[in-house]
């Protein structure tokens, strides 16, 4: 890996002093990285990961981090909090090994979002607003196959057991493959997913909810995350030309040590969190769905979940039409 590494910055450095067009550089001269976590901009965008030997570093931004791919790779990071900030990113290396971010800019804390994630319950007319509001966004990415996950071997969400939890992931990850929703619109969604089994491998997530190099099985598990964190999701997709780039694995961490989720939010649900809910929008993510913000409560790619409620179970119509205009 070494050799590779610094042939190909032997090529990027003859282009350079050949005056070709050799990609802008951090200051402009070599790229020297500090040891310990970067910042994006210790690694700006059109930087190059070759030039600063950045593959395996890790880049943070606003609370949120992940580790550098190899080129033509994408990892985005997204963690579902509490009150409504949100946390996330993309960064993107190009077959040369040039550095691109998405979503840089929505990490500030939303106040709307805060309050609202207060109520315990949804607001009457939610099953109105969810089939009239058309509003989605798109991650970049898609599975063109079928999305094949495993289940950590250690404890799950709402201390199920590992059937009940297999089973009320498979049904959320089903909602977004089938594009289920209490609309009426058909299911026109191509997207595909097989549970295989358990396995002693993590999803590649730290405690910061930062995405850490990959390991190639697509991971759903519990842990710690940081304490305003419910849920976070990595995802890594390779470039295609001319279309979304391919996933290559996904995993989601669901954060039991801060909060408590359940199979079954009733009466008395107090600070808890519906697992189908949050595992809904968690898999949108897997499947190339990004956030819809303020104003858009109603859909189950907004922002940040509701605690105690289950209204994320099924799709609004913005989902629905996200995941056709991918599949
Ligand atoms: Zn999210």
């Amino acid at each position: 890996m070494g050799k590779v590494v610094a042939a190909a910055v032997t090529v990027v450095s003859l282009a350079a002093l050949g005056g070709g067009a050799a990609p802008p550089r951090a200051g402009g001269g070599a790229c020297t990285l500090a040891p310990g976590a970067l910042t994006v901009d210790d690694l700006p965008a059109g930087s190059s990961v070759l030039d600063c030997a950045a593959v395996g570093r890790l880049v943070t931004h606003a609370g949120a981090g992940v580790t550098v791919p190899g080129p033509g790779m994408k990892v985005s990071v997204d963690a579902l909090t509490e009150d409504g900030s949100l946390h996330g990113f993309t960064l993107a290396v190009a077959a040369d090994g040039t550095v691109s971010y998405g979503d840089l800019t929505h990490a500030d804390t939303d106040a709307d979002a805060a309050s609202a994630h207060a109520r315990t319950s949804v607001a009457p007319g939610r099953a109105r607003a969810a089939c009239a509001d058309d509003a989605y966004a798109t991650a970049g990415h898609k599975e063109y196959d079928t999305y094949e996950w495993f289940l950590g071997d250690g404890t799950l969400p709402g201390n199920l057991a590992p059937d009940d939890a297999r089973r009320a992931l498979e049904d959320a990850i089903g909602t977004i493959t089938a594009s289920r929703n209490d609309c009426g619109f058909g299911d026109t969604v191509t997207a595909k997913a097989r549970f295989l089994s358990r396995t002693g491998n993590e999803a590649d997530i730290d405690r910061d909810a930062r995405c850490m190099a990959r390991d190639g099985v697509s991971v759903w598990d519990a842990g710690d995350l940081s304490g305003g964190v419910v849920a976070t999701t990595c995802s890594w997709s390779r470039a295609v030309s001319g279309g979304p780039d391919s996933l290559r694995e996904a995993d989601v961490r669901f954060n039991t040590r801060d909060h408590t989720f359940t199979d079954h939010p009733g009466e008395a649900c107090s600070n808890t969190y519906d697992l189908r809910s949050v595992a809904t929008h968690e898999a949108g993510h897997v499947f190339g769905l990004a956030h819809v913000g303020e104003s858009h409560e109603s859909q189950t790619m907004y922002t940040n979940s509701f605690a105690c409620s289950t209204a994320a179970r099924t799709l609004g119509r913005g989902d629905v039409l996200g995941l056709r205009s991918l599949y």
